[in-house]
């Protein structure tokens, strides 16, 4: 999957993606991110990529030009057209339901917003779609447009060591992750519950998924009410005290 991200500030973005398990990832081929500077496409003498709002108001707005020629540009490199976000407040809250169909994508592409944001004539005329980390404003889409990449790179294969390292974890499956220890076996008087020491695997499984309903239950109730429960997991969720 190749990923571009449209951005002012690349280096910002680079020095995330280039650290890490993303940084592996790029380094053996697993996952293609590419930043373009949306400065670099100006028309404008000064290299301007923003003006004041008509109509007054405060900050400055990202002109569509450079932004246009921009993708444009993307456009032709890839000799097609990719899928296109905006990273916005005001669109739809990631989920990773949604990342799952992005990390099904051959191309994604990114623009991050900057300022007071973008002229809405340019996300009218390219933008597939809006979305949004988060119901609160930052300062700008670089740290939006690395979290979409980060939840969707770390899906594709051969990213993790292994497929298990995301689907067990919190939301893949719509449940939260079950507890997770490490040695010591005894910490602080709090012992490790004594069924993950019992190298039995079975148990070990259905200990798990009983501890994920338990307490997505008790965490994020309204995840389970989306949940498709079993019989059995009705009948766990009935039971008062933990199994150990
Ligand atoms: N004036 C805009 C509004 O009220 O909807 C907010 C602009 S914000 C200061 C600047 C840029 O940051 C946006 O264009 C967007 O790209 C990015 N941004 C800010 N908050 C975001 C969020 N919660 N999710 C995704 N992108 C966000």
């Amino acid at each position: 999957m190749r990923i571009d991200i449209l951005t002012l500030f690349p280096e910002m973005c680079e020095a995330v993606l280039s650290e890490s398990i993303l940084g592996r990832a790029r380094a053996n081929g697993l996952v293609e991110v590419q930043c373009h500077q949306i400065r670099d496409f100006s028309a404008d003498k000064h290299n301007r990529v923003d003006d004041a709002p008509y109509g007054g108001g405060m900050g400055m707005i990202m002109q569509p030009q450079p932004i246009y020629d921009c993708f444009m540009h993307l456009c032709e490199t890839l000799g097609k057209r990719p899928h296109l976000v905006y990273m916005s407040p005001q669109g739809k809250t990631l989920t990773q339901q949604r990342a799952k169909d992005f990390a099904r994508m051959d191309n994604l592409a990114i623009l991050c917003g900057h300022y007071e944001g973008v002229d809405e004539r340019l996300l009218e005329e390219i933008v597939d779609e809006e979305i949004s980390i988060g119901d609160y404003v930052l300062t700008g889409g670089e740290l939006p447009a690395l979290v979409l990449t980060d939840c969707v790179a770390r899906m594709l294969p051969g990213v993790l060591s292994d497929e298990s390292c995301f689907t067990e974890e919190s939301h893949f499956s719509g449940l939260l992750e079950y507890p997770q220890y490490t040695r010591p076996p005894e910490w602080h008087g709090r012992e490790v519950p004594h069924i993950l020491l019992s190298g039995h695997h079975a148990n070990i499984e259905a200990y798990r998924h009983a501890q994920a309903l338990r307490r997505t239950a008790q965490k994020r109730p309204e995840l389970l009410a989306r949940y498709a429960l079993t019989k059995q997991d009705e009948a766990i969720l009935a039971q008062e005290t933990d199994t150990d």
